[in-house]
């Protein structure tokens, strides 16, 4: 199963704490992780094998968008800051309605995040 994993500047390090406290269920030769290059930096660092696109702001998002339309990736985990704007709003808001359109779950809180790494650890 392939999730993609994307935080924005401010909440980067709450999604490497996220991704260590979840490492039982994400080190699993059943997922795969996909990430905007910058968290998927992050995410490395900390120890997890992610397939890294572009950073956010140069069509990251975007492209985690067209897997998502692709029926590639089947679950989006987006730390999203809801205090800041970014320059590419519309990328973003393009993968929320791809993933609405494809019915595929997307997160854009740690809470919710939990709900549905929950669900897949069963
Ligand atoms: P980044 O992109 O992981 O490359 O910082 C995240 C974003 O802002 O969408």
């Amino acid at each position: 199963m392939e999730i993609a994993i994307i935080a924005h500047d401010r909440m980067k390090a709450d999604l490497v704490q996220f991704l260590n406290k979840n490492a039982a269920i994400l080190h699993n030769e059943n997922i795969t992780l996909i990430a905007t290059g910058t968290t998927g930096s992050k995410a490395e660092k900390a120890g997890f094998e992610v397939t890294k696109m572009l950073s956010g702001p140069m069509g990251g998002d975007a492209q985690i968008a067209a897997r998502v339309a692709e029926g590639k990736t089947k679950m989006v985990l987006f730390f999203k800051d809801p205090n800041s704007s970014h320059p590419h709003e519309v990328d973003i808001n393009m993968l929320i309605r791809v993933c609405d359109v494809h019915n595929v779950p997307l997160a854009t809180n740690e809470a919710t995040a939990q709900l549905l790494l929950n669900a897949i650890s069963k």
